[in-house]
């Protein structure tokens, strides 16, 4: 197996100071899978004291010198972590203590999957005591020992078997996913920024459908907003899924990997069964993307999104339904709402859900959002006038015109609208002869 250099460094150094060192977890896993890891872990019998004494020459952050974790800065930063099992743990998310021990296979034993408890050095090859490699390749998602007890210790672990099974593509052990099920309600001590954390790097990380569809109960523990979702015929020509699965295929059906837009997605039907009517023969879920985007906006900042993310989903939510026709206007009107930077994520959000629906129109709407988007891009490109400050006058040439207060903005809307709608041009004289005509009707001068 090739490793980084820096890498190589840090293991052989240690292994000279009398030491054992291996690369651990994520990066072995990612390795053998040919993958290219996100960061390399080192995991070494030196405890964080003797590591700085093997390392004098190298700066060294104390990141977590508690439980044994000091970082190297050698091109990046590379965690070394002293071998530790994990003491008692009380409430389902963090050991009380730690300690270091001199055994690589105890420090093995307490990681949470078969394919992250898996150790490599160059002397040793790989170290491999839970048939890591054997699930890696049978693609298979295992806890290290009794699935119960390894979830009851930490159920974090719960949303990261949910994680690696979509990001890796990977089936869940049938026990491992029973003790998932069995002991999600636990979920609810995991602070709000881990599950978050989870829950996005699964959702840009994969396909989350076959395992968020097995697994809706867990899915629904961390979001119980969507329980109405599950199993929601939608009784319409445009569907074949329920509203869930529908939901789902959204997700996966988009390439964006802004976890804002993929939120959007995850949530942007959410308040359909709420709304339902069934009238003339069809469901209508008339009013869903405002209380949409009223609800997964309140979900958001239960999540602790930032304030961007939350804003961004609430308007894709909104947004996503409006029924294009193609036009220009309209376009300079959604771009006037939406903003010039967010509305090709609109235009992903409005795609991956039509690719989400029945093949009923498919082509036909695609083919509106497709000229929706060369329209937005036409008027980008000739910098069509969009917006208040875009419009050849502004409100002091309103005021000198006789117009006063609220008439001044109402003025200089009609006047955008009109030059938006292509009934006038963006020029001074046509706009001032626009706002002294509305002040002469609204005056009935
Ligand atoms: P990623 O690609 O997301 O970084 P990773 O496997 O490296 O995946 P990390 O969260 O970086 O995941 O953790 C590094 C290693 O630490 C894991 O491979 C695993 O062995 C162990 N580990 C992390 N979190 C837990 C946990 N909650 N319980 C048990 N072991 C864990
Ligand atoms: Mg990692």
């Amino acid at each position: 197996m090739e490793i980084p250099e820096n890498i190589s460094f840090i293991i052989s150094r240690l292994e000279a100071a009398g030491f054992a060192a291996y690369a651990v977890g994520g990066c072995v896993r990612d390795r053998l899978l040919g993958r290219e890891p996100k960061d390399w872990d080192v995991c070494t019998s030196a405890e964080p004291a003797a590591v700085k004494g093997v390392f004098p020459d190298v700066k060294i952050l104390d990141t977590g010198i508690k439980h044994g974790t000091v970082t190297l800065l050698l091109d990046g930063g590379v965690e070394v972590t002293t071998f530790r099992v994990d003491g008692k743990y009380r409430d389902s998310r963090r050991p009380e203590s730690v300690s270091f021990t001199p055994n690589l296979m105890a420090d093995l034993a307490r990681r949470d999957f078969t394919v992250n408890a898996m150790a490599y050095s160059c002397r040793t090859g790989i170290i491999d005591p839970f048939g890591g490699r054997e699930d890696l390749a049978a693609g298979i998602i295992r806890t290290v020992g009794a699935a119960e007890e390894r979830f009851g210790e930490d159920a974090l672990r719960i949303l990261r078997a949910l994680r690696f099974s979509v990001t890796l593509g990977f089936e869940i052990a049938p026990e491992t996913s029973a003790a998932m099920l069995g002991l999600r309600h636990n979920l609810g001590r995991i602070s709000a920024e881990r599950v978050r954390a989870e829950l996005v790097k699964a959702l840009i990380g994969g396909k989350v459908k076959p395992q968020f569809m097995r697994l809706r109960e867990v899915v629904a523990e961390i979001i119980p907003e969507l329980r109405p979702c599950f199993g929601f015929e939608q009784r319409t020509v445009h569907h074949r899924y329920d509203v869930y699965e529908h939901i789902l295929t959204a997700v996966d059906s988009c390439e964006s990997r802004e976890p804002a837009v993929k939120m959007a997605l995850l949530l942007h039907d959410i308040m359909k069964p709420a709304m339902y009517k069934f009238k003339n023969g069809s469901a209508h879920f008339k009013g869903h993307p405002a209380a949409g985007a009223k609800k997964a906006a309140d979900i958001m900042r239960r999540l602790k999104f930032d304030n961007k993310s939350i804003a961004l989903a609430e308007k894709l939510v909104r947004f996503h339904d409006v029924r294009l026709r193609g036009g220009l206007p309209q376009i300079l009107k959604l771009t006037r709402l939406v903003g010039d930077d967010d509305m090709p994520l609109l235009f992903a959000v409005m795609r991956a859900d039509t690719l989400a629906q029945s093949e009923y129109r498919r082509a036909e709407k695609l083919a509106l959002i497709d000229a929706g988007e060369a329209n937005y891009r036409f008027a980008l490109a000739h910098d069509l006038c969009r917006s208040l400050s875009g419009l050849a006058i502004g409100g002091a040439d309103a005021a000198e015109l006789g117009l006063s207060g609220r008439e001044i903005g109402a003025a200089l809307n009609c006047c955008l609208n009109a030059v938006m709608n292509g009934k006038i041009k963006n020029e001074r004289a046509a706009l001032l002869d626009c706002a002294a005509e509305l002040k002469k009707r609204w005056h009935n001068l």
